[in-house]
C-alpha cells in the first residue's frame, strides 16, 4: 500500500546529486547499468522517507490488527551527527519510548512474529529492534527501556562483539571528519568515488553517496578502496562506535533483552555465493548460542538487503528474519521479509494517530 502511494519526487539537493553521477559515470559503461538501478533506488528511497515521516501520511494508516516494527541502531550522546547527518540521542530516545509506552502494547519481536503467525495480535502491536550491537545501547538506550520496563531485541553482529573494529560506513565518515573529506576522496583509487566525495554538495550528502556507492558496488571495489584509506588514514573508533562485550550482551539478555542475529561480519548477503552465506547465518547462531545460552531465532539481514536465495537459507536456520522495507506486518506479511519502520522523531511515529480500539 505504502509502495504504492509513493511519488518519484527527488529532494533538490538528490537531483543534483544524481546530476554529478550522471556526469562522473560517462565513461565507465561497464557500471552505467549499476548506477542507473541505484539511482532510481535513491530517489525512491528519498520519496519513500519523506513519506513515512509525514504525518498526514501516517494518519492514513490503520493499525487494526497489525504490528509494526521500530528500527534503531545508535542511541548517541549527540544529538546531530557527523557532516550534520541524523543521529537519534538518549533525550529524543526517552521521548520515542515514553510516546509509544503510553499509546502501544509493546511486545519482544518473537510474541510478534508469534501472534502474526497465530493471527492473534495485540490491537496496538510495536516491537523495537536495535542492529548491529552497539555499546550505547546498553549504556544509553537500556536504561531507559528499563524505566519504562519496554522489551525490545537487539541484533548482534557476532564477529564484531568485543572487538575495536569499526563498520565500514562509520569509519569511512571519521575518516572525512578527521582528515577532510576532499583529502580522503583523493585518495580512494576510484574516480567516481572520488568525485562523489569532492563534489558540491553538503558535506553530510557526499557522505551518504559515498556510502551507498561503496554499498552498491559490492565487495570487490569496496574492499580494495577500503584498505587504501585505512592505510593512509587510520582511526580508532569512538565512544560512539564501540561494539558490546559479551558480557553486556549477556547483561542486556539478562535485564529482558532478546538477542537475534545480525550475521559474523555484517555483509550484504546477496554478495556472496550460497556456501558463505549459510556460513554468516550458520556461524553468528552458533556463537550466539554458545555465548548467551540460548539459539537465536530472530535474524536481521545487514543493510536490509536480502533475495530470494538468501530468504530461502535464513529460513533453514531462523524462524523470522526483518528487513528495511517500510510498513506495517500483518497476518499476510512473509516471517522472512517483516516490515519496519526508522525513526528519527516522534512524527516518525505517525502510524498511531490512526489507531483506536
Ligand atoms: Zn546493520
Amino acid at each position: 500500500m505504502l509502495q504504492a502511494d509513493v511519488q518519484e519526487n527527488p529532494i533538490a539537493g538528490q537531483a543534483q546529486l544524481a546530476e554529478v553521477l550522471r556526469v562522473a559515470c560517462q565513461g565507465r559503461g561497464g557500471i552505467r547499468v549499476r548506477l542507473k538501478g541505484w539511482l532510481k533506488w535513491l530517489v525512491r528511497r528519498s520519496a519513500m522517507a519523506q513519506a513515512l515521516a509525514s504525518p498526514g501520511r501516517g494518519r492514513g494508516w490503520s493499525l487494526g490488527p497489525r504490528g509494526y516494527v521500530i528500527t534503531y541502531r545508535k542511541v548517541e550522546r549527540r544529538p546531530v551527527g557527523p557532516f550534520g547527518m541524523q543521529a537519534l540521542d538518549a533525550g529524543a530516545f526517552a521521548e520515542h519510548v515514553e510516546y509509544l509506552a503510553r499509546r502501544y502494547e509493546i511486545v519482544p519481536l518473537s510474541v510478534l512474529t508469534q501472534g502474526l503467525r497465530s493471527g492473534k495480535l495485540p490491537t496496538r502491536a510495536v516491537s523495537l529492534t536495535f542492529d548491529d550491537g552497539y555499546r550505547n545501547n546498553l549504556v544509553l538506550a537500556h536504561p531507559i527501556l528499563q524505566r519504562n520496563r519496554i522489551p525490545a531485541t537487539l541484533f548482534v553482529t557476532a564477529g564484531l562483539v568485543g572487538t575495536r573494529q569499526w563498520m565500514w560506513p562509520a569509519e569511512l565518515v571519521e575518516m572525512a571528519l578527521r582528515y577532510g573529506m576532499a583529502e580522503v576522496g583523493a585518495a580512494t583509487g576510484d574516480s567516481l568515488l572520488s568525485a562523489l566525495l569532492q563534489a558540491e554538495l553538503p558535506p553530510s550528502m557526499r557522505a551518504e553517496a559515498g556510502i551507498e556507492y561503496l554499498l552498491r558496488m559490492g565487495p570487490g571495489v569496496r574492499e580494495p578502496v577500503m584498505a587504501r584509506l585505512r592505510e593512509r588514514f587510520p582511526v580508532e573508533p569512538d565512544d560512539e562506535n564501540l561494539f558490546l562485550s559479551w558480557d553486556e550482551v549477556r547483561a542486556l539478555k539478562a535485564g529482558g533483552m532478546e538477542i537475534g542475529s545480525h550475521t559474523m561480519t555484517h555483509p550484504v548477503l546477496p554478495d556472496l555465493d550460497e556456501e558463505h552465506v549459510e556460513r554468516e547465518l550458520c556461524a553468528s547462531r552458533n556463537e550466539i548460542t554458545r555465548r548467551v545460552g540460548e539459539a537465536p531465532t530472530l535474524f536481521c539481514y545487514p543493510h536490509g538487503v536480502f533475495s530470494e536465495p538468501v530468504k530461502a537459507l535464513t529460513g533453514r536456520y531462523y524462524g523470522a528474519a526483518v528487513s528495511t522495507i517500510p510498513g506495517e506486518n500483518t497476518a499476510r506479511t512473509d516471517l522472512l521479509e517483516l516490515r519496519r519502520v526508522t525513526a528519527y522523531s516522534v512524527e516518525d511515529l505517525s502510524f498511531q494517530a490512526a489507531s483506536s480500539r
